[in-house]
Protein backbone atom coordinates (compact mmCIF):
# COMPACT_ATOMS: atom_id res chain seq x y z
CA UNK A 1 0.00 0.00 0.00
CA UNK A 2 1.65 3.83 -0.82
CA UNK A 3 1.06 6.43 1.34
CA UNK A 4 -2.64 8.19 0.12
CA UNK A 5 -3.63 4.77 1.49
CA UNK A 6 -3.72 3.00 -2.33
CA UNK A 7 -2.92 -0.18 -3.31
CA UNK A 8 -0.81 -0.32 -6.59
CA UNK A 9 1.48 -2.66 -8.40
CA UNK A 10 5.35 -3.10 -7.43
CA UNK A 11 7.53 -1.93 -10.22
CA UNK A 12 7.90 -5.00 -11.96
CA UNK A 13 11.82 -5.96 -13.68
CA UNK A 14 11.73 -6.86 -16.86
CA UNK A 15 11.72 -10.70 -15.74
CA UNK A 16 7.89 -10.07 -14.32
CA UNK A 17 6.59 -8.93 -17.52
CA UNK A 18 3.92 -10.29 -19.35
CA UNK A 19 4.68 -10.91 -23.04
CA UNK A 20 2.83 -12.26 -26.24
CA UNK A 21 3.75 -15.67 -25.26
CA UNK A 22 2.70 -15.56 -21.54
CA UNK A 23 -1.63 -16.80 -21.74
CA UNK A 24 -4.11 -15.17 -20.53
CA UNK A 25 -5.39 -16.20 -17.05
CA UNK A 26 -8.61 -17.54 -18.54
CA UNK A 27 -6.85 -18.75 -21.15
CA UNK A 28 -4.89 -21.02 -19.16
CA UNK A 29 -8.04 -21.88 -17.08
CA UNK A 30 -9.55 -23.18 -20.05
CA UNK A 31 -6.84 -25.56 -21.21
CA UNK A 32 -6.57 -26.76 -17.87
CA UNK A 33 -10.24 -27.39 -18.06
CA UNK A 34 -9.62 -28.67 -21.46
CA UNK A 35 -7.48 -31.49 -20.62
CA UNK A 36 -9.16 -31.94 -17.28
CA UNK A 37 -12.18 -33.27 -19.48
CA UNK A 38 -10.26 -36.72 -20.06
CA UNK A 39 -10.13 -37.17 -15.99
CA UNK A 40 -12.44 -39.96 -14.83
CA UNK A 41 -13.55 -39.43 -11.23
CA UNK A 42 -13.94 -42.53 -9.19
CA UNK A 43 -16.58 -43.60 -6.73
CA UNK A 44 -16.33 -45.21 -3.35
CA UNK A 45 -18.74 -45.45 -0.58
CA UNK A 46 -17.88 -44.58 2.88
CA UNK A 47 -19.82 -44.21 5.96
CA UNK A 48 -21.19 -41.30 6.83
CA UNK A 49 -19.22 -41.03 9.82
CA UNK A 50 -16.12 -40.29 7.82
CA UNK A 51 -18.32 -37.88 5.19
CA UNK A 52 -17.29 -34.49 6.17
CA UNK A 53 -15.47 -32.70 3.72
CA UNK A 54 -15.73 -35.63 0.96
CA UNK A 55 -18.19 -34.45 -1.83
CA UNK A 56 -21.17 -36.32 -2.88
CA UNK A 57 -21.02 -38.24 -5.72
CA UNK A 58 -25.08 -39.14 -6.32
CA UNK A 59 -28.25 -36.84 -5.57
CA UNK A 60 -29.65 -38.37 -2.09
CA UNK A 61 -33.33 -38.26 -1.80
CA UNK A 62 -36.03 -38.45 0.73
CA UNK A 63 -37.19 -42.25 1.97
CA UNK A 64 -40.53 -40.39 3.90
CA UNK A 65 -42.34 -37.31 3.20
CA UNK A 66 -41.04 -34.68 5.48
CA UNK A 67 -43.08 -34.56 8.18
CA UNK A 68 -44.14 -38.23 7.44
CA UNK A 69 -47.55 -37.65 9.91
CA UNK A 70 -48.73 -33.72 10.60
CA UNK A 71 -47.20 -32.11 13.35
CA UNK A 72 -47.21 -29.50 15.62
CA UNK A 73 -44.92 -26.48 15.57
CA UNK A 74 -45.58 -25.14 18.62
CA UNK A 75 -46.40 -26.28 22.42
CA UNK A 76 -50.30 -25.88 22.63
CA UNK A 77 -53.39 -27.25 22.47
CA UNK A 78 -55.13 -28.71 19.25
CA UNK A 79 -58.46 -27.52 18.36
CA UNK A 80 -61.23 -27.65 15.99
CA UNK A 81 -61.56 -24.19 13.86
CA UNK A 82 -65.80 -24.78 14.25
CA UNK A 83 -65.56 -24.54 18.23
CA UNK A 84 -64.26 -20.79 17.84
CA UNK A 85 -63.46 -18.87 21.24
CA UNK A 86 -65.74 -21.70 23.58
CA UNK A 87 -63.78 -22.86 26.20
CA UNK A 88 -63.17 -26.84 25.38
CA UNK A 89 -62.64 -29.82 27.25
CA UNK A 90 -58.78 -31.48 27.56
CA UNK A 91 -58.84 -34.83 27.34
CA UNK A 92 -55.60 -36.06 26.18
CA UNK A 93 -51.94 -34.94 26.14
CA UNK A 94 -49.53 -35.81 23.31
CA UNK A 95 -45.72 -35.30 23.20
CA UNK A 96 -43.39 -35.85 20.52
CA UNK A 97 -42.66 -39.80 20.10
CA UNK A 98 -45.90 -40.48 21.09
CA UNK A 99 -47.41 -42.56 18.48
CA UNK A 100 -50.84 -40.51 18.94
CA UNK A 101 -53.22 -41.45 16.60
CA UNK A 102 -56.48 -39.35 17.57
CA UNK A 103 -59.47 -37.79 17.36
CA UNK A 104 -60.96 -34.99 18.58
CA UNK A 105 -64.73 -34.30 18.27
CA UNK A 106 -66.26 -31.11 18.83
CA UNK A 107 -66.14 -29.55 21.90
CA UNK A 108 -62.35 -31.33 22.78
CA UNK A 109 -59.08 -30.00 22.81
CA UNK A 110 -56.35 -31.80 22.96
CA UNK A 111 -52.64 -30.44 24.37
CA UNK A 112 -49.58 -31.25 22.60
CA UNK A 113 -45.81 -30.35 22.41
CA UNK A 114 -44.02 -29.10 19.50
CA UNK A 115 -42.58 -32.00 17.03
CA UNK A 116 -45.83 -34.19 18.20
CA UNK A 117 -48.00 -35.65 16.05
CA UNK A 118 -51.76 -33.90 15.81
CA UNK A 119 -55.33 -35.41 15.79
CA UNK A 120 -55.98 -36.60 12.53
CA UNK A 121 -58.55 -33.88 11.96
CA UNK A 122 -57.16 -30.72 13.79
CA UNK A 123 -57.41 -27.73 12.34
CA UNK A 124 -54.94 -25.85 14.32
CA UNK A 125 -52.65 -25.58 17.66
CA UNK A 126 -53.08 -22.75 19.89
CA UNK A 127 -50.12 -21.56 21.23
CA UNK A 128 -49.98 -22.22 25.07
CA UNK A 129 -49.36 -18.65 25.34
CA UNK A 130 -52.70 -17.11 24.18
CA UNK A 131 -54.61 -19.96 26.35
CA UNK A 132 -55.74 -20.43 30.25
CA UNK A 133 -56.20 -23.80 31.91
CA UNK A 134 -58.57 -24.04 34.58
CA UNK A 135 -58.39 -27.84 35.20
CA UNK A 136 -59.58 -29.41 32.38
CA UNK A 137 -61.25 -26.55 30.78
CA UNK A 138 -59.13 -24.52 28.28
CA UNK A 139 -59.78 -20.92 27.33
CA UNK A 140 -58.46 -19.13 24.12
CA UNK A 141 -58.36 -15.55 24.09
CA UNK A 142 -58.81 -15.94 19.77
CA UNK A 143 -58.31 -18.35 17.27
CA UNK A 144 -54.37 -18.42 15.57
CA UNK A 145 -53.85 -16.48 12.52
CA UNK A 146 -52.24 -19.88 11.09
CA UNK A 147 -52.80 -23.35 12.04
CA UNK A 148 -48.85 -23.51 13.67
CA UNK A 149 -49.21 -27.46 12.03
CA UNK A 150 -47.22 -28.77 10.00
CA UNK A 151 -49.11 -31.14 7.27
CA UNK A 152 -47.62 -34.35 5.80
CA UNK A 153 -44.76 -33.59 3.47
CA UNK A 154 -45.17 -29.94 4.05
CA UNK A 155 -41.02 -29.91 4.26
CA UNK A 156 -40.30 -32.29 1.32
CA UNK A 157 -42.05 -35.14 -0.37
CA UNK A 158 -40.83 -38.34 -0.53
CA UNK A 159 -38.33 -38.73 -3.62
CA UNK A 160 -37.48 -35.03 -3.42
CA UNK A 161 -33.85 -34.82 -3.51
CA UNK A 162 -31.99 -34.05 -0.38
CA UNK A 163 -28.71 -33.21 -1.01
CA UNK A 164 -27.86 -32.96 -4.68
CA UNK A 165 -24.33 -34.61 -6.16
CA UNK A 166 -21.30 -32.65 -6.19
CA UNK A 167 -21.78 -30.86 -2.66
CA UNK A 168 -19.43 -30.87 -0.48
CA UNK A 169 -20.24 -32.47 3.02
CA UNK A 170 -20.31 -30.61 6.08
CA UNK A 171 -22.50 -30.18 9.09
CA UNK A 172 -25.68 -29.24 7.51
CA UNK A 173 -25.32 -31.97 5.04
CA UNK A 174 -24.37 -34.48 7.13
CA UNK A 175 -27.72 -33.88 8.87
CA UNK A 176 -29.36 -34.19 5.58
CA UNK A 177 -28.33 -37.20 4.83
CA UNK A 178 -28.74 -38.41 8.34
CA UNK A 179 -32.70 -37.56 8.27
CA UNK A 180 -33.10 -39.67 4.93
CA UNK A 181 -32.11 -42.81 7.19
CA UNK A 182 -28.59 -43.11 4.94
CA UNK A 183 -25.66 -44.54 6.66
CA UNK A 184 -23.63 -45.14 4.00
CA UNK A 185 -22.89 -42.99 0.64
CA UNK A 186 -21.51 -43.07 -2.76
CA UNK A 187 -18.25 -39.98 -2.87
CA UNK A 188 -15.73 -39.07 -5.46
CA UNK A 189 -12.67 -40.83 -4.71
CA UNK A 190 -10.06 -37.95 -3.44
CA UNK A 191 -7.29 -37.29 -6.21
CA UNK A 192 -4.01 -38.66 -4.97
CA UNK A 193 -1.27 -35.84 -5.27
CA UNK A 194 2.76 -35.95 -4.60
CA UNK A 195 4.42 -32.62 -3.83
CA UNK A 196 7.66 -32.28 -4.51
CA UNK A 197 10.01 -28.92 -3.15
CA UNK A 198 13.34 -28.05 -4.68
CA UNK A 199 16.49 -25.68 -4.29
CA UNK A 200 19.46 -26.35 -2.74
CA UNK A 201 18.74 -23.19 -0.31
CA UNK A 202 16.02 -24.98 0.72
CA UNK A 203 16.25 -27.29 4.32
CA UNK A 204 13.77 -28.40 6.91
CA UNK A 205 11.88 -26.34 8.85
CA UNK A 206 12.58 -28.00 12.14
CA UNK A 207 16.39 -27.78 12.75
CA UNK A 208 19.67 -25.71 12.25
CA UNK A 209 19.04 -23.00 9.21
CA UNK A 210 22.23 -20.97 8.20
CA UNK A 211 21.75 -17.74 6.68
CA UNK A 212 22.13 -18.81 3.39
CA UNK A 213 19.42 -21.11 3.52
CA UNK A 214 15.42 -20.95 3.37
CA UNK A 215 13.26 -22.69 5.61
CA UNK A 216 10.73 -25.34 3.70
CA UNK A 217 7.72 -23.82 4.09
CA UNK A 218 6.05 -24.57 1.30
CA UNK A 219 5.76 -27.87 1.32
CA UNK A 220 3.76 -28.35 4.67
CA UNK A 221 1.55 -25.34 3.37
CA UNK A 222 0.72 -27.30 -0.05
CA UNK A 223 0.09 -30.34 1.97
CA UNK A 224 -2.22 -28.58 4.30
CA UNK A 225 -4.09 -26.52 1.30
CA UNK A 226 -4.36 -29.57 -1.45
CA UNK A 227 -5.90 -31.67 1.61
CA UNK A 228 -8.16 -28.45 2.44
CA UNK A 229 -9.14 -28.75 -1.03
CA UNK A 230 -10.30 -32.41 -0.68
CA UNK A 231 -7.16 -34.08 -2.10
CA UNK A 232 -5.25 -36.55 -0.29
CA UNK A 233 -1.70 -35.92 -0.22
CA UNK A 234 0.38 -39.49 -0.33
CA UNK A 235 3.72 -38.13 -0.32
CA UNK A 236 5.80 -35.27 -0.27
CA UNK A 237 9.31 -34.64 -0.62
CA UNK A 238 12.01 -32.31 -0.95
CA UNK A 239 15.15 -32.78 -3.84
CA UNK A 240 17.91 -30.43 -4.78
CA UNK A 241 18.26 -29.06 -8.11
CA UNK A 242 19.73 -31.76 -9.93
CA UNK A 243 18.29 -33.50 -13.21
CA UNK A 244 18.76 -36.51 -12.61
CA UNK A 245 17.36 -36.33 -8.69
CA UNK A 246 14.52 -34.50 -9.68
CA UNK A 247 13.71 -36.49 -12.82
CA UNK A 248 13.67 -40.00 -10.81
CA UNK A 249 11.92 -38.34 -7.95
CA UNK A 250 9.10 -36.88 -9.89
CA UNK A 251 9.47 -40.33 -12.49
CA UNK A 252 8.73 -42.32 -9.08
CA UNK A 253 5.67 -40.63 -7.85
CA UNK A 254 4.26 -40.14 -11.91
CA UNK A 255 2.19 -43.20 -12.20
CA UNK A 256 0.95 -43.12 -8.12
CA UNK A 257 -0.13 -39.69 -8.39
CA UNK A 258 -3.68 -38.42 -9.98
CA UNK A 259 -1.75 -34.82 -9.68
CA UNK A 260 2.14 -34.23 -9.21
CA UNK A 261 3.05 -30.63 -7.38
CA UNK A 262 6.50 -29.24 -7.64
CA UNK A 263 7.68 -26.25 -6.38
CA UNK A 264 10.39 -24.10 -6.89
CA UNK A 265 12.85 -24.45 -10.20
CA UNK A 266 10.09 -22.61 -12.99
CA UNK A 267 11.52 -19.92 -13.22
CA UNK A 268 14.68 -17.99 -15.12
CA UNK A 269 17.47 -18.91 -13.19
CA UNK A 270 20.67 -21.03 -14.19
CA UNK A 271 19.12 -24.34 -11.88
CA UNK A 272 15.16 -24.16 -12.81
CA UNK A 273 15.55 -27.09 -14.24
CA UNK A 274 11.83 -28.20 -13.88
CA UNK A 275 11.01 -27.52 -17.79
CA UNK A 276 13.26 -29.44 -19.05
CA UNK A 277 12.99 -32.34 -16.71
CA UNK A 278 9.30 -32.34 -17.48
CA UNK A 279 10.23 -32.52 -21.09
CA UNK A 280 12.53 -35.76 -20.59
CA UNK A 281 10.03 -37.37 -18.63
CA UNK A 282 7.72 -36.65 -21.72
CA UNK A 283 5.14 -34.74 -19.70
CA UNK A 284 3.19 -33.06 -22.66
CA UNK A 285 3.37 -29.34 -21.49
CA UNK A 286 0.15 -27.28 -21.41
CA UNK A 287 1.21 -24.29 -20.65
CA UNK A 288 4.51 -22.12 -19.12
CA UNK A 289 4.62 -18.54 -18.25
CA UNK A 290 0.53 -16.99 -17.25
CA UNK A 291 0.10 -13.37 -17.49
CA UNK A 292 -0.61 -12.96 -13.87
CA UNK A 293 0.83 -11.60 -11.07
CA UNK A 294 2.04 -13.26 -8.42
CA UNK A 295 3.08 -16.84 -9.74
CA UNK A 296 3.85 -15.85 -13.78
CA UNK A 297 6.23 -18.59 -14.19
CA UNK A 298 3.53 -21.25 -13.31
CA UNK A 299 4.68 -24.58 -15.34
CA UNK A 300 1.56 -27.20 -16.56
CA UNK A 301 1.73 -30.12 -18.06
CA UNK A 302 0.20 -34.00 -17.93
CA UNK A 303 1.65 -37.49 -18.16
CA UNK A 304 -1.31 -39.80 -19.26
CA UNK A 305 -3.96 -39.19 -16.99
CA UNK A 306 -1.82 -37.73 -14.24
CA UNK A 307 -1.51 -33.35 -14.28
CA UNK A 308 1.83 -31.74 -13.38
CA UNK A 309 2.05 -28.40 -11.92
CA UNK A 310 5.37 -26.51 -11.39
CA UNK A 311 4.56 -23.61 -9.03
CA UNK A 312 7.12 -20.92 -8.90
CA UNK A 313 9.11 -21.19 -5.49
CA UNK A 314 8.15 -17.78 -4.01
CA UNK A 315 5.71 -18.52 -1.07
CA UNK A 316 3.11 -16.43 -2.19
CA UNK A 317 3.57 -17.56 -5.87
CA UNK A 318 2.83 -21.15 -4.63
CA UNK A 319 -0.35 -20.17 -2.43
CA UNK A 320 -1.63 -18.40 -5.05
CA UNK A 321 -1.01 -20.68 -8.05
CA UNK A 322 -2.38 -23.70 -5.64
CA UNK A 323 -5.38 -21.55 -5.40
CA UNK A 324 -5.85 -20.51 -8.93
CA UNK A 325 -4.80 -23.80 -10.78
CA UNK A 326 -4.34 -26.39 -8.68
CA UNK A 327 -7.63 -26.70 -6.82
CA UNK A 328 -9.51 -26.41 -10.46
CA UNK A 329 -7.54 -29.91 -10.85
CA UNK A 330 -8.58 -31.32 -7.52
CA UNK A 331 -12.19 -30.04 -8.19
CA UNK A 332 -12.30 -32.01 -11.69
CA UNK A 333 -11.19 -35.53 -9.76
CA UNK A 334 -14.06 -33.93 -7.74
CA UNK A 335 -16.92 -34.16 -10.10
CA UNK A 336 -16.68 -30.01 -10.85
CA UNK A 337 -13.40 -28.01 -12.37
CA UNK A 338 -15.45 -24.85 -12.18
CA UNK A 339 -17.08 -25.13 -8.81
CA UNK A 340 -14.29 -22.88 -6.74
CA UNK A 341 -13.26 -20.35 -10.44
CA UNK A 342 -15.69 -18.07 -10.13
CA UNK A 343 -15.40 -14.79 -8.66
CA UNK A 344 -17.70 -13.34 -5.74
CA UNK A 345 -18.84 -9.35 -5.22
CA UNK A 346 -17.02 -7.74 -2.05
CA UNK A 347 -16.10 -3.69 -1.86
CA UNK A 348 -12.91 -2.72 -2.19
CA UNK A 349 -12.02 -0.82 1.13
CA UNK A 350 -8.32 1.02 -0.95
CA UNK A 351 -7.93 1.54 -4.11
CA UNK A 352 -6.57 -1.37 -6.26
CA UNK A 353 -4.62 -0.56 -9.58
CA UNK A 354 -2.85 -3.37 -12.35
CA UNK A 355 -0.89 -3.36 -15.07
CA UNK A 356 -1.10 -5.62 -18.13
CA UNK A 357 -1.63 -8.76 -16.85
CA UNK A 358 -4.50 -10.25 -13.96
CA UNK A 359 -3.43 -9.38 -10.42
CA UNK A 360 -4.27 -11.36 -7.46
CA UNK A 361 -3.76 -9.31 -4.22
CA UNK A 362 -3.87 -12.39 -1.24
CA UNK A 363 -6.86 -10.22 1.21
CA UNK A 364 -8.36 -9.65 3.89
CA UNK A 365 -11.88 -8.63 4.92
CA UNK A 366 -11.06 -4.93 7.08
CA UNK A 367 -13.10 -4.09 10.18
CA UNK A 368 -16.20 -2.27 7.57
CA UNK A 369 -16.11 -5.94 6.11
CA UNK A 370 -14.50 -4.04 2.79
CA UNK A 371 -11.80 -5.85 0.71
CA UNK A 372 -7.96 -4.67 1.52
CA UNK A 373 -4.28 -6.34 1.10
CA UNK A 374 -3.37 -8.22 3.86
CA UNK A 375 0.32 -6.80 4.44
CA UNK A 376 2.58 -6.15 1.55
CA UNK A 377 2.42 -7.56 -2.24
CA UNK A 378 5.81 -9.22 -2.50
CA UNK A 379 5.92 -12.28 -3.43
CA UNK A 380 8.56 -13.67 -1.40
CA UNK A 381 6.53 -11.99 1.85
CA UNK A 382 5.09 -15.24 3.32
CA UNK A 383 3.94 -13.16 6.30
CA UNK A 384 0.87 -11.72 3.92
CA UNK A 385 -0.56 -15.26 3.60
CA UNK A 386 -1.34 -16.04 7.32
CA UNK A 387 -4.34 -13.82 7.28
CA UNK A 388 -5.72 -14.39 4.17
CA UNK A 389 -9.21 -14.84 3.47
CA UNK A 390 -9.60 -14.21 -0.45
CA UNK A 391 -7.73 -13.13 -3.56
CA UNK A 392 -8.84 -9.99 -4.71
CA UNK A 393 -8.73 -10.28 -9.03
CA UNK A 394 -7.59 -7.08 -10.47
CA UNK A 395 -8.08 -7.39 -14.35
CA UNK A 396 -5.27 -6.36 -16.70
CA UNK A 397 -4.62 -2.48 -16.87
CA UNK A 398 -7.50 -1.18 -14.36
CA UNK A 399 -8.17 0.95 -11.33
CA UNK A 400 -10.73 -0.02 -8.99
CA UNK A 401 -11.43 2.60 -6.22
CA UNK A 402 -12.09 1.87 -3.04
CA UNK A 403 -15.60 1.24 -2.43
CA UNK A 404 -16.37 0.13 -5.89
CA UNK A 405 -17.47 -3.37 -6.49
CA UNK A 406 -14.20 -6.12 -6.86
CA UNK A 407 -14.24 -9.99 -7.69
CA UNK A 408 -12.52 -12.10 -5.29
CA UNK A 409 -12.28 -15.49 -4.93
CA UNK A 410 -11.84 -17.23 -1.46
CA UNK A 411 -9.22 -18.92 -0.35
P1 LIG B 1 12.50 -20.55 -7.35
O1 LIG B 1 11.08 -20.54 -7.86
O2 LIG B 1 13.06 -21.91 -7.23
O3 LIG B 1 13.34 -19.62 -8.15
O4 LIG B 1 12.45 -19.95 -5.88
C1 LIG B 1 12.02 -18.62 -5.67
C2 LIG B 1 12.21 -18.26 -4.23
O5 LIG B 1 11.36 -19.07 -3.43
C3 LIG B 1 13.63 -18.48 -3.72
O6 LIG B 1 13.97 -17.38 -2.90
C4 LIG B 1 13.49 -19.75 -2.92
O7 LIG B 1 14.44 -19.82 -1.88
C5 LIG B 1 12.10 -19.68 -2.39
N1 LIG B 1 11.59 -21.01 -2.16
C6 LIG B 1 11.67 -22.03 -3.04
N2 LIG B 1 11.14 -23.15 -2.53
C7 LIG B 1 10.72 -22.83 -1.28
C8 LIG B 1 10.10 -23.58 -0.25
N3 LIG B 1 9.80 -24.87 -0.40
N4 LIG B 1 9.76 -22.93 0.91
C9 LIG B 1 10.05 -21.62 1.04
N5 LIG B 1 10.66 -20.88 0.10
C10 LIG B 1 11.01 -21.47 -1.05
MG1 LIG C 1 14.78 -22.84 -6.78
Amino acid sequence: MNATGNYATHEMDSCCQPNSTHLAYADALQVLDHCCRDVSPKIETIPLTAAVHRVLAQDVVLDRDEPPLARSAMDGFAVLNGDGVSPREIVAVNYAGDVGELILIPGQAIKVMTGASVPTNADAVVMVEHCQVQGAQLNIDAMPSKSNIRQVGELASRGAVAVKASQMIGGPELAALASCGVDAIDVYQRPRVAIISTGNEVVPYAGVVRSHQTRDSNRIMLEAQLTQYGARVISTQHVADDVELLSAAINSVMSLADLVVTVGGVSMGDKDYLPQVFKQLKVEQLFHKVAIRPAKPIWAGHHNQTMVIGLPGNPVSSFVGAVLFVRPIIDAWLGDFSRRTTPRLAIAGVQFQSKARHDFVVSCFDAESKIVPTHSSGSADWRSLATAQQLALIPPNSIISSDDLIEVIPV
